[in-house]
């Protein structure tokens, strides 16, 4: 018999997931030109060749036996020292190879951090919008996710209501920058302030609160933007990293978590997350990959792609009447479900106005049973004009939409006019 802790998982499986699989579909049906799938988080950019390059010649010089081994459970100190001798060129910090373990990818980082540090019944703090595997991967140790409720002005931290939130029972908060789903950078302003509270709060509390910072988008930024490095800000402070997006792997399954030395009990938390990688059965994280990207800390993400993916799609759904939140990180926009439909539909089958909906409440879906039908039928909408776009409701946020723009230019320069189809059934102004 299947668990009871796995049974919830059957019945929401994931939303992205699923629509993934009826792109595919829809593809099959339609032809793969004609269906536009924003779903998901696959860069659509090859890795950079210096990455084959350096496959080939790591098969090519070193000995078999070696290469595809096990390792020391933290990953091999060569990959890690490069990292952060590389890190530390960046972002004027002092880490050394003991400071890092190797993962398979940013998911496996997040399950190693909090192996780490919770204990049945501990509360992890989370902001939405937020990348939904969190709460799965809170429950793998029987700790419990609280979300904290969204500024949705600028989709910054809500410190008001982090305060509200944080409990003597919180012993993680997840941060994610640049952030899934909104494209939003946390500002040195919002880690600072975010820092201060948890400096508080620990001291309050009399234990450690532990700031984890998913960052698999770290290099994916646009118009200058600045990812403050969180190390810098707060001591407790873990960073989690993958090569799936900046690098273009996603298959291959290689991150890492850093625990910097400033961490309490470093070096037991670094001995004890390294045995967590083990005993998750990941036991190392993939040995021929993980010593490629060690020859490939310098190469980079080709930005110029995504950017040009962004301002196209940004401006187009904008200068269509969309209300997007503009994207300065990662590679998703964030879009508001229009409210006209819904009311309008109304309104005409009442025979009032869109005004008189619109004081009635109606157009402005004013609960979440309402954002959800609005959300709901706002992906239905698109999928007529075979444009795939996540409910926001799969980041706990109802009312938006995700767009993944990681796709081909073309994609995008052939979706816009169907979305002025779709924004002209809103009633936006086309
Ligand atoms: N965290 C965030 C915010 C993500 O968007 C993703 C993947 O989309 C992950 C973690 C997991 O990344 P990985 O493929 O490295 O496990």
């Amino acid at each position: 018999m299947i668990s009871k802790k796995m049974r919830p998982f059957l019945e929401n499986n994931s939303a992205i997931r699923m629509m993934f699989e009826e792109g595919k579909k829809m593809a099959e049906l339609y032809g793969a030109d004609k269906v536009y799938d924003f779903s998901l988080g696959n860069p659509n950019v090859p890795a950079p060749q210096k990455v084959g390059e350096a496959i080939k010649e790591i098969l090519d010089e070193e000995d078999p036996l070696f290469v595809h081994g096990y390792m020391s459970n933290a990953g091999y100190p060569q990959v890690r020292e490069a990292i952060a001798e590389n890190l530390n060129q960046r972002f004027g910090t002092s880490f050394a190879g003991r400071n890092l373990i190797m993962t398979v990818g940013a998911g496996s980082g997040l399950n190693v951090a909090l192996k780490t540090v919770l204990d049945p019944g501990d509360e992890v703090l989370t902001f939405a919008p937020y990348f939904l595997e969190y709460r799965a991967y809170v429950t793998n140790y029987d700790g419990v996710l609280v979300t904290v409720e969204p500024d949705t002005e600028t989709f910054q931290v809500n410190l008001e209501a982090f305060r509200a939130k944080i409990n003597e029972k919180t012993k993680a908060v997840i941060i994610n920058n640049p952030n899934n789903p909104t494209g939003v950078v946390y500002s040195e302003e919002t880690i600072c302030a975010l820092a201060a509270v948890l400096n508080e709060k620990q001291a309050a509390y009399g234990h450690e609160i532990y700031l984890i910072s998913d960052e698999p988008y770290r290099e994916l930024v646009f118009d200058g933007a600045a990812v403050p490095f969180v190390t810098k800000y707060y001591d407790n402070t873990m960073v989690v990293y993958s090569y799936s997006k900046s690098l273009s792997l996603p298959g291959e399954r290689i991150g890492y978590l850093l625990i910097p030395d400033e961490v309490s009990e470093s070096a037991a938390t670094i001995d004890a997350a390294t045995i967590a990688n083990r005993i998750s059965g990941c036991v190392n994280a993939p040995s021929l990959i993980q010593l490629a990207v060690g020859r490939c800390v310098d190469c980079q993400a080709d930005l110029d792609f995504y950017d040009r993916n962004r301002k196209t799609l940004y401006e187009g759904l904008t200068s269509m009447g969309f209300d997007c939140v503009r994207p300065q990180g990662a590679f998703y926009l964030w879009m508001k479900v229009p409210a006209g439909k819904q009311a309008k539909d109304k309104a005409s089958s009442d025979g009032c106005s869109r005004e008189t909906a619109a004081a009635a409440g109606m157009t402005e879906a004013a609960d979440r049973k309402e954002l959800l039908a609005a959300e709901a039928e706002f992906v239905q909408a698109a999928k007529r004009y075979h444009i795939l776009a996540v409910p926001g409701s799969s980041f706990a946020c109802p009312g938006y939409v995700r767009l993944a723009y990681c796709v081909s230019y073309e994609t995008i320069v052939n979706a816009l006019p169907e979305f002025r189809k779709l924004a002209a059934d809103y009633g936006l102004s086309v």
